[in-house]
């Protein structure tokens, strides 16, 4: 096994074009956490969607008055427009990082798949064209893809196998009013039951609740579209520990037969713990790939 710091001088060697053989990177030692151009490991909250995630762009045209992007240090990068990031010279560049990163970690992505993207949307105009690239590299080394949008999500459809191994996302707040770049909740709602339609694994992301009783509206709208129901709050707010209970027990009633992912954080604020919950409210490691 080479060490870590030959994977930053093959890396170098591999993008000035000495070394052109991909097999030549795979047998590195990498550290976790990753972090690569591309791939990296997310920590903290964003650990709790995925174990591998994917930026291209910062930035986003969605413009959520709540968005973490305009908060505290990632501020400095924040712009109401996705921007390819600063260690990519083109989008050609970035692709070719994507790749090599991919063949470096794929066994580990092939298990446990990766999410597009924290620091943008993967499907507004401005992204889609490097995500779709991505995504088919994704495919063809039988990568699960999962993505969040606030967008109306467009039907991939492409070869018969791509529902086995693209998840769409959509995250619905009911608030579009804070989302004035974005679809409706309305179109968003839409898309994952045209995706779920055409056998697509469709999963709903319901963070940040703002209104728990908008939340419950909508969950009530996608239950029987979406796979996997993922719900946290808005960071930084209040909450009312009875409230916040009184929710849990509601959405518990309204969805019993398919997963459930409370964040860790939500819990807290109920004074709950995952383990007395019903069998169907997963942990963070819950992989829908990995679901019959
Ligand atoms: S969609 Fe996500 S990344 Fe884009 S502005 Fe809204 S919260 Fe930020």
């Amino acid at each position: 096994m080479e060490r870590i710091d030959n994977y930053h001088q093959k890396r170098l060697l591999f993008e000035k074009g000495v070394i052109t053989k991909i097999e030549d990177m795979n047998e590195i030692e990498v550290k976790k956490p990753f972090k690569g151009k591309a791939f990296y490991n997310p920590s903290g909250k964003a650990r709790e969607y995925s174990y591998w995630a994917c930026n291209f762009y910062t930035g986003c045209s969605n413009d959520c008055d709540y968005c973490y992007l305009k908060k505290g240090y990632l501020k400095r990068t924040w712009t109401p427009y996705p921007k390819l990031k600063r260690c990519f010279k083109d989008e050609k560049h970035a692709i070719a990082c994507f790749l090599l990163e991919l063949l470096i970690n794929k066994k580990s992505l092939q298990e446990n798949g990766i999410l597009f993207t924290f620091t943008s949307d993967p499907y507004l105009p401005e992204t889609k064209d490097l995500f779709l690239e991505a995504l088919i590299i994704c495919w063809s080394h039988e990568v699960p893809v999962y993505t969040l949008s606030k967008c109306k999500i467009e039907l991939i459809l492409g070869p018969h196998s791509l529902p086995k191994f693209l998840y769409p996302g959509a995250t619905l707040t009911g608030q579009d009013n804070l989302e004035p770049g974005a679809a409706s909740n309305a179109e968003r709602i839409k898309s994952i039951i045209e995706n779920h339609n055409h056998l697509f694994k469709t999963w709903v992301s319901f963070e940040p609740v703002i209104s728990f009783q908008d939340t419950l509206e909508m969950i009530h709208q996608v239950r029987d579209h979406c796979e996997l129901f993922k719900i946290g709050l808005l960071s930084g707010a209040k909450y009312n520990k009875r409230e916040v209970r009184i929710f849990i027990m509601r959405v518990l009633e309204m969805i019993k037969d398919k997963p459930i992912y409370f964040k860790d954080s939500l819990l807290k604020k109920a004074g709950m713990t995952r383990e007395y919950l019903p069998k169907n409210c997963v942990g963070r490691n819950f992989k829908l790939h990995n679901e019959e």
